[in-house]
């Protein structure tokens, strides 16, 4: 995981938003435990993004522009789970 870690940035209308490198983790994956849906059961994810608008009188630059959030969602049933993306961020 650690993803979320560009939530805060903001970037302009038509930006093209750079990928934050990827940390190096120390982690065995064979030792954790797989996250499944809990809708499906599924194992697999992917990652899709979800933009919110942010004002002009709220954008660091004064000028309108989007915010990119991350989600992960089931590949499989495309449900998102919370423990991808806390509640209060949905519509
Ligand atoms: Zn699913």
């Amino acid at each position: 995981m650690g993803k979320g870690k560009g939530k805060g940035r903001v970037i302009g209308m038509g930006g093209n938003p750079q990928q934050p490198p990827q940390a190096q983790m120390k982690l065995d994956p064979t030792k954790l435990p797989t996250v499944h849906c809990e809708n499906c059961d599924s194992i697999f994810w992917e990652e899709v993004t979800m933009f919110k608008e942010v004002p002009a009188v709220q954008s660091p630059n004064g000028q309108k522009s989007m915010l990119p959030i991350p989600v992960v969602r089931c590949a499989e049933c495309g449900h998102v789970s919370e423990k991808f993306l806390p509640k209060e961020l949905l519509p």
